[in-house]
């Protein structure tokens, strides 16, 4: 058995968001021509492709991909929106599907694909047919919730394939690890009431949606201290994302003890996203999949699933992508060393952690301290 399952399907590829304007209001927008969608179909394909000339993919055990059923998506969303989906999805021209989560004819039986291919990965891993498994998928779910689409998703993915999970009994004790660069609204909708959900989000504070994933959104009723958010500033780096993982993230989802870990792998909190700022090189994320592997080693019998969410820098999310299967699989590629060596090592990483950062992760770990035993890792402006 090789170590690292991979999921994947040109058919990813056939969601389209057509033109737009990012960030524009509802109406068009009237003083540029809409553009390229930023969610668009390279986003991934441009990571497989450099899979397939590192060599990695071989590396890779694929992991089969089958469309999610109605009744999966419904663990999540109301039968309404689903119908919604459908409804839209078969019509030329198509629309949005809530909040900026456009969709054209055929849309809907890529997401549910999408969603199938959460399922497939986190599956595999929980079946132990490979230890850790990553679905590079799109459409991106974490953003969708339970009533409509929003910020380019439209089904949950990653909540689908936990809610099914569990129900099931395949797992018990699930953390989820959002590094994309935007809040896991959806996901974090998903279990705000449920205990046998971690749910970790860390995202540039007030980026998207601008008015959640604030400290004070923990869970309410059993789930209270199981929704953790980690709002970031600008800037914040590798140094500041390694500290915010090893003296929050990891403690509390020790603590908790799960039995499988999930992460919403956006790379949009990349050095060159077109869409935030929080500056991490492809060696930051190396590093944070360092410490997803090393949490699942240490609590779930190294049960780990990743799956994609954003991403939107064409020329070095893919490079974002191939470090974080290099360390998945071990395996350095003579690409990989290439690309890393050449001008953007030269675009240093952050070495230290900045003071906003620093009293970000006090402010947090103050929060999440009253839920958890977390004092002894607190930062050093805290101590
Ligand atoms: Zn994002």
């Amino acid at each position: 058995m090789t170590r690292t399952g991979y999921v994947y399907h040109p058919h990813f590829l056939l969601h389209d968001p057509g033109l737009a304007v990012v960030g524009s209001p509802p109406q068009p927008y009237p003083y540029m021509d809409p553009e390229e969608h930023v969610e668009h179909p390279r986003r991934v394909g441009r990571i497989h492709e450099l899979l397939e000339r590192t060599g990695l993919l071989a590396q890779l055990d694929r992991i089969d991909v089958h469309a999610a059923s109605l009744d999966d998506v419904a663990l999540f969303h109301t039968r309404d929106y689903i119908q919604h989906v459908i409804d839209l999805s078969a019509r030329d021209g198509a629309g949005d599907a809530g909040q900026g989560a456009r969709l054209t004819r055929g849309s809907f039986e890529v997401a549910l694909l999408a969603v199938g291919g959460a399922i497939a990965a986190v599956d595999a891993v929980l079946a132990g047919r490979v230890q850790h498994a990553y679905a590079l998928v799109r459409p991106p779910g974490h953003h969708a919730v339970a009533s409509m689409g929003m910020g380019f998703c439209l089904f949950g993915n990653v909540a689908i394939a936990v809610k099914r999970a569990l129900a099931r009994g395949t797992a018990q004790r699930v953390v989820v690890i959002d590094w994309d660069v935007h809040h896991g609204n959806g996901t974090q909708e998903a279990f705000y009431d449920d205990d046998r959900v971690l749910m970790v989000s860390l995202h540039q504070e007030g980026l998207y949606p601008s008015d959640s994933g604030t400290l004070d959104e923990v869970g309410i009723g059993r789930g209270e201290g199981y929704t953790v958010n980690v709002p970031l500033p600008a800037g914040t780096g590798d140094a500041g994302y390694a500290a915010a993982v090893e003296r929050v993230v990891l403690p509390i989802a020790r603590r908790f003890r799960p039995d499988l870990v999930v992460v919403s792998s956006g790379l949009d909190a990349s050095r060159s996203d077109p869409l935030a700022r929080m500056v991490v090189t492809a060696d930051g994320f190396r590093s944070m999949t360092r410490s997803a592997m090393a949490l699942a080693g240490e609590c779930a019998g190294g049960r780990l699933a990743l799956v994609h969410e954003g991403g939107y820098s064409q020329a070095y999310a893919p490079l974002c992508g191939l470090a974080i299967f290099e360390e998945l699989t071990g395996v350095r590629t003579e690409i990989g060393r290439l690309a890393m060596n050449d001008a953007i090592r030269r675009l240093r990483p952050t070495r230290e952690v900045g003071l906003d950062a620093e009293r970000a992760i006090a402010e947090t770990l103050a929060v999440y301290g009253r839920y958890w035993e977390i004092a002894a890792a607190a930062s050093p402006a805290a101590r």
